[in-house]
């Protein structure tokens, strides 16, 4: 599937421009629509690691929904799970025996938790995090990093942002809100630092740290492309936070089922005050959650109000619980499989790099990956990822989906490889990233 083919997207055109009459933007997530040009694909079906679009195109899909869809579209045990509910109904407003197994599930994979409740979004579980956080230390402000997205309300939707702009000094960034409408009176509430650099950190903690109830991140940076954290650098978050009293709270929402079975924390042995959880934990059933330490995640119901109509319909539960089933078979396997196809196509990328004399960058870990174009030879935080050929992503982007390899246009969004990719796909990629790359040079 490598080769070049015909390849018409009108009826995705049309649709689009369709679209855009009713819906502000054409579709109901920016993400979906912006970098598109002129105009994204509409999706119609997804069976395992291939989706289809409306004009009938093939692809292998390396967005996975931007995450979640760690075992595949539309798998086949996850559908029965789903459906056996469905016939039973879709949500009550009432306790359900399923949150329980799911819960106990959760624990498996991650048994170092005392407590996890759930939600619907990746937002919706740092919101609430970050209002325990508060509640727990009677402190208001937050610290997060430049370039981590927790999501868009207004304590996360800040310094972060695509295409990036950068304000401050690099230790000490300036916070920019991502979007209008955010009060001045929140923006103030949110410090930002540089990442995996424990002098920005110590220096801004020595200013405000009596004033800082969480410091929140990706524990490895997956939304500025994928920046692992330097040896070390997580423990050294983890003492100074405990010196400031300050809670850690990991967002695992794209690192956690996916790195490892325990997240990135299992993976690095540091453990956090606050977690949490969403796309891998449901493979696209909506659902998300919470986890941690007791004396924080009792606040909820004693001072700290919590609660959503759709938190944990029975529908994702029995969707999410079949999910985790199929990555606990067999002492977690899955994670040694895509542990190997992730390796094979970081090697593959810089294999093609190498023959073709291109600066590219690849950084990966366990069912995540990016690639850069940069002469850099690591990248450990935003400011440098950020400093790379953005546009030549792009326009790759197009000559790959001419040969049935579904990326994303935006360079920032990371590769989520999931359980039903094959190394035929992998492969697959490997050939076209040859062939588009040449393309480019012809051009
Ligand atoms: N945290 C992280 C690390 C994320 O990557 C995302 C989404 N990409 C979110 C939070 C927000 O999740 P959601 O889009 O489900 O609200």
């Amino acid at each position: 599937s490598h080769t070049r083919r015909e390849w018409n997207s009108s009826r995705s055109e049309r649709l689009f421009e369709r679209q855009k009459k009713l819906i502000p933007s054409g579709a109901s997530s920016l993400m979906r629509t912006s970098s598109w040009d002129p105009y994204p694909l509409f999706i119609q079906r997804g069976k395992g690691s291939r989706i289809w679009d409306v004009d009938g195109n093939e692809y292998i899909d390396f967005l996975m929904a931007f995450g979640p869809l760690i075992n595949g579209h539309s798998h086949p045990k996850i559908n029965n799970a789903v459906k056996k509910q469905m016939r039973n109904g879709y949500l009550f407003g009432a306790p359900n025996e399923l949150e329980y197994k799911l819960a106990r599930m959760f624990m498996k994979f991650v048994p170092n938790q005392d407590r996890v409740i759930f939600a619907l979004s990746g937002s919706d579980a740092t919101f609430n995090a970050i209002r325990i956080a508060r509640a727990a230390t009677g402190k208001d402000v937050i610290l997060k990093f430049e370039g981590h997205y927790h999501g868009l309300h207004d304590y996360a939707a800040i310094s972060v942002e695509s295409p990036p702009v950068v304000s401050g000094l690099r230790w000490f960034p300036r916070p920019l809100a991502y979007t209008a409408g955010i009060p001045s009176e929140v923006l103030d509430t949110v410090v930002v630092a540089n990442w995996n650099d424990v002098e920005s950190l110590e220096r801004i903690l020595k200013i405000r740290g009596n004033e800082i109830a969480a410091i929140i991140m990706e524990p490895i940076m997956a939304n500025s492309s994928v920046i692992l954290p330097d040896d070390d650098y997580l423990r050294a978050v983890r003492e100074l936070a405990d010196e400031y009293n300050i809670l850690m709270i990991m967002d695992e929402v794209i690192t956690g089922f996916r790195v490892s079975e325990g997240g990135a924390q299992k993976l690095y042995g540091v453990q956090p005050d606050l977690s949490t959880w969403a796309k891998a934990l449901g493979n696209g059933l909506t659902i998300s959650a919470i986890s941690g330490k007791k004396e924080y995640m009792e606040l909820i119901g004693n001072g700290v109000a919590y609660g959503g109509t759709y938190f944990a319909s029975p529908i994702a539960l029995a969707g999410a619980l079949e999910n985790l089933r199929l990555l606990a078979y067999n002492d977690f396997e899955p994670y040694r499989y895509l542990k190997r196809i992730t390796r094979k196509m970081a090697k593959g990328i810089e294999e093609v790099a190498d023959e073709l004399d291109e600066d590219i960058l690849v950084t990966w870990e366990t069912g995540l990956l990016s690639f850069i174009f940069t002469k850099r030879k690591s990248v450990r935080n935003y400011r440098e990822s950020i400093d790379s050929d953005w546009e030549k992503y792009k326009k790759l982007q197009r000559y790959m989906l001419r040969r049935g390899i579904y990326l994303h246009p935006d360079m920032f969004e990371r590769i989520p490889l999931s359980t039903q990719h094959t190394e035929e796909d992998i492969d697959a990629f490997i050939m076209a990233l040859r062939e588009s790359l040449k393309e480019y040079r012809e051009k």
